[in-house]
């Protein structure tokens, strides 16, 4: 080793209150450290060592100095050594200011003990973990409605064949069928006549031989389904939106339009919707910063458009208003934009989730190394039945018995490792997965319009609570920690003092 290219690194240790219970000293931490250097060929520079009222305060001039030294001496510091993460970083922002200081300093961080399980980063990473396993879903989910979207905006009638239709071999889109279009037909005509109940209809259609899929004979309540489905004028009606089939319609628009109830007539003002009508995502999820109380939506019909609206649904606030749905979803998405993270985060966030997870690894070895112990013993166990069956202290029965038991417990204990060996593999793909959402979040938003329960699920993993809108912008929201850890550390940038005084909200 030539001293040129040997790494240097500095120290920094510091007693928690754990420590004291454990019984790890000031003493001890440093040797283990320096043992560490030592084994990595790492020349110590300096120990800071945070002693008396300062390792029980805010304070930690010790830390302080340690960082500026490495800021101070940029690129010229290979790393800075802990004990255990926990010694500063308690919360996962700290960690990620400290990482942010470290990363523009060039030095690398390293603990010398397995450090994140129980405590407060520890949880972080658990929340971090299921967020992105949600994410994961949501996008699987909205991947397989992409497609199914796709096809129906090509006009392809994409679910289970209704009566009157078949689907021809060999073609993707359904066709009328010859054996009951024409009676589906009647069903319509008959109707527009206005002379039947559905009853009366049920039975006339049974006089001329109407029967289902099933060869019963039809009932009431099919002839109201029926009558009700616009696919049969050609139109697929879904997720509040219409797109025209390419398939041949059984009756046409005019006819279908007259056996609709209400039919002539025309309905006037804004109809409240159902909980979960899909035109209205953030229903609920936005309240009025004035009066507090949640915004909901509607749609007002006149003869040949909709109009949808977010309003209030008490009258007598002072931002009372009917806003139409397109400009307020697009208030929406400029807020959305506001909250995504920068990609400067993005890069700090996901270097401290892999040191993480690297630290996780050490312990997750250990585990599979208990478990490949397990494995070898059941083995030898394994070995033992054979010999026992040979030299006939076991029948037959009793050998298959012993030797699947055992087969079984080897399998399950494989199953394990594997699945450890699963997780170790994915953390990066997991966490570039997860930011092409979090880096687009407006577009990801806007591009789950087809699948409503998606989009719910998004805003949630976005919004830990309500968003306030004061009648032209959006403000004040609890966020998750993705979004929330962001706001902090991009607060803390625009912040001038920008000490690494890491206790939030004390001065440094
Ligand atoms: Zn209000």
């Amino acid at each position: 080793m030539t001293q040129t290219t040997q790494k240097t690194g500095v120290i920094y240790c510091r007693v928690s209150s754990y420590d004291q219970l454990e019984g790890t000293s000031l003493a001890s931490q440093e040797r283990l450290c320096r043992e560490y250097a030592e084994r990595q060929n790492i020349k110590v520079l300096k120990v800071f060592v945070e002693r008396g009222e300062s390792a029980k305060t805010a304070d930690r001039t010790e830390f302080t100095k340690a960082i500026n030294r490495c800021k101070d001496n940029k690129n010229k510091i290979s790393v800075f050594i802990v004990y255990k993460l926990d010694r500063f970083a308690r919360r996962l922002k700290d960690y990620i200011d400290i990482k942010d200081l470290l990363v523009q300093a060039g030095t690398e961080l390293i603990s010398v003990t397995e450090p994140y399980g129980t405590g407060p980063s520890g949880i972080a990473f658990g929340q971090m973990l299921s967020l992105f396993a949600e994410l994961d879903n949501n996008m699987r989910t909205e991947r397989t409605v992409q497609g199914m979207l796709e096809r129906i905006k090509q006009g392809v009638w994409v679910w289970k064949c209704p009566v009157g239709y078949y689907r021809p071999a060999k073609s993707n889109n359904i066709a009328p069928d010859p054996n009951s279009a024409h009676f589906v037909k009647m069903i319509f005509e008959e109707w527009a006549k206005g002379e039947h109940t559905f009853k009366s209809l049920a039975e006339l259609l049974t006089s001329r031989g109407f029967r289902t899929s099933f060869g019963s004979v039809p009932c009431q309540q099919l002839m109201e389904k029926i009558l009700k489905n616009p696919l049969y004028c050609g139109i697929i009606k879904i997720w509040g939106k219409e797109y025209e089939g390419s398939f041949e319609p059984i009756v046409s628009k005019n006819l279908f339009a007259s056996c609709q109830p209400g039919f002539g007539k025309i309905s006037a003002g804004p109809r409240p919707h159902s909980i979960n009508n899909p035109l209205f995502p953030l229903r609920k999820l936005v309240v009025c910063d004035l009066c507090d109380k949640s915004l909901t939506g509607s749609q007002s019909r006149g003869r040949s458009q909709k109009y949808a609206y977010y309003h209030h649904q008490k009258q007598g606030c002072d931002k009372t208003k009917f806003i139409p749905k397109e400009t307020f979803e697009q208030f929406f998405v400029e807020y959305l934009d506001s909250i995504t993270p920068s990609p400067r985060y993005e890069k700090i966030f996901k270097a401290v989730m892999i040191d993480i997870w690297k630290n996780n690894y050490k312990r997750l070895d250990g585990q599979n190394a208990v478990i490949r112990k397990d494995i070898a013993i059941l083995e030898q166990q394994r070995q033992k039945i054979f010999e026992f069956h040979q030299q006939k202290k076991y029948t037959d029965e009793e050998f298959e018995e012993q030797k699947n038991l055992v087969n079984e417990r080897i399998n399950q204990k494989r199953l394990l490792i594997r699945e450890k060996a699963d997780e170790e593999f994915d953390m990066e793909e997991t966490l570039d997965y997860c930011f092409k959402f979090v880096r687009n979040t407006a577009k990801t938003w806007l591009e789950l319009e087809p699948d409503y329960l998606a989009r719910l699920r998004f805003q949630q993993r976005i919004f830990k609570g309500k968003v306030k809108f004061d009648g032209r912008q959006f403000g004040t929201a609890k966020l998750s920690p993705i979004y929330q850890l962001n706001q902090d550390y991009q607060k803390q940038k625009s912040d001038l003092v920008a000490p690494p005084g890491f206790e939030p909200g004390l001065p440094g």
